[in-house]
């Protein structure tokens, strides 16, 4: 089988995991075989999305949470004979998850991966950037805006006032389109202004 890198990217809560769960289990019908890698951190709540949504699969599947996301440490872990590497919340992954699947891609790996495409900032998110220009096939996948609920979503916007380009957990985000997060970030930016003149 030749080698190839599909990358499934979007906004918080547009489905990307679904998605990749949905590919893994082709995968484990067509018999071939899956490891899965997600990122743990010991410093803060981590993601086990991908992992409940394959529980109920069956075939040769692995599970795997990566220390703090180093992603060198997904060739030690990983089945040599794997004939799938799943990646999901790659924007968690060090910066070398690049060389890491360009290798797997030359080894005749299927690699999938899924991750957050922008920050709340509107800034590329690790380097989901890179392994878009990497990938063979990139599928961006979007949730409803939760404010209009009828556009696409583009962004988490993110609901508390923490600056830090990582605070997890999916109840401090909501997913918007453009036009409200615009509205949104005007209103935001009039309070502040409020604030500072009174
Ligand atoms: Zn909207």
């Amino acid at each position: 089988m030749a080698g190839n890198i599909k990358v499934i990217t979007g906004e918080m809560f547009s489905g990307k995991s679904k998605e990749l769960s949905r590919l893994i289990e082709r995968a484990l019908i067509a018999d071939l075989t899956v490891d899965v890698f997600y990122p743990v951190f010991s410093s803060r709540e981590s993601s086990r999305d991908i992992e409940n949504r394959v529980a109920e699969l069956t075939g040769q599947l692995v599970v795997m949470g990566v220390t703090e996301g180093r992603a060198n440490d997904i060739v030690q872990l990983m089945n040599p004979s794997a004939d799938v590497v799943a990646v999901d919340e790659a924007q968690f992954f060090t910066e070398d998850l690049v060389e890491v699947v360009k290798v797997l891609r030359h080894q005749g790996k299927r690699v999938l991966i899924a991750g957050l495409d922008l920050d709340y900032q509107e800034q590329p998110f690790g380097c989901m950037g890179s392994l878009m220009c990497l990938a063979d096939e990139v599928m961006k996948v979007h949730a409803v805006c939760t404010s209009c609920k009828k556009s696409d979503a583009f962004i988490s916007h993110r609901l508390t006032n923490e600056a830090d380009q990582v605070v997890v957990g999916e109840r401090n985000y909501t997913a918007l389109c453009v036009e409200c997060y615009d509205r949104i970030m005007r209103i935001k930016r009039e309070r502040t202004t409020d604030y500072q003149t009174a």
